[in-house]
């Protein structure tokens, strides 16, 4: 029998005998906004749940969401309200646009980062493996 067959099966079985919940644990689920219309308005329900979610400020990711979608608007206690009707799937690109920028880390792709600024260019850092990366 060759070595790397060897290599491959051991490998195998020990990916096999982690326990369920730790590989469960680890995948980061992207925040599903909860979009409606209301008249010439267009509403997002949990803004502040995405904001405690990804840890981050709400006044943070609504104010680039609004600059994304080339609006203005208003939080309104959990809500953030835009003017306009807005497509909601363009609502929700813009959440995951927001999350890839400034929340995931590039290296091991966990949500348990930081913004921290160094020299003046505000970094990403992330608290689960200690990767740095500027937000481009
Ligand atoms: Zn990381």
């Amino acid at each position: 029998m060759d070595r790397k067959y060897d290599y491959e099966m051991l490998l195998h079985r020990a990916l096999e005998s982690l326990p369920e919940n730790v590989v469960v644990k680890e995948r980061f689920e992207m925040p599903k906004g909860i979009i409606f219309h209301e008249g010439n308005t267009t509403i997002l329900r949990n803004l502040a749940d995405i904001a405690d979610k990804v840890n981050r400020d709400v006044d943070h990711i609504f104010s680039y969401l609004l600059k994304e979608l080339g609006t203005a608007g208003d939080i309104d206690g959990e809500r953030g309200i835009f003017q306009g009707r807005i497509l909601p799937k363009k609502v929700q690109e813009k959440i995951e646009k927001y999350v890839n920028k400034y929340v995931l880390c590039h290296e091991c792709g966990r949500p348990d980062t930081k913004l921290v600024r160094i020299n003046r260019t505000l970094m990403v850092k992330c608290e689960a493996c200690g990767a740095i990366r500027p937000v481009k």
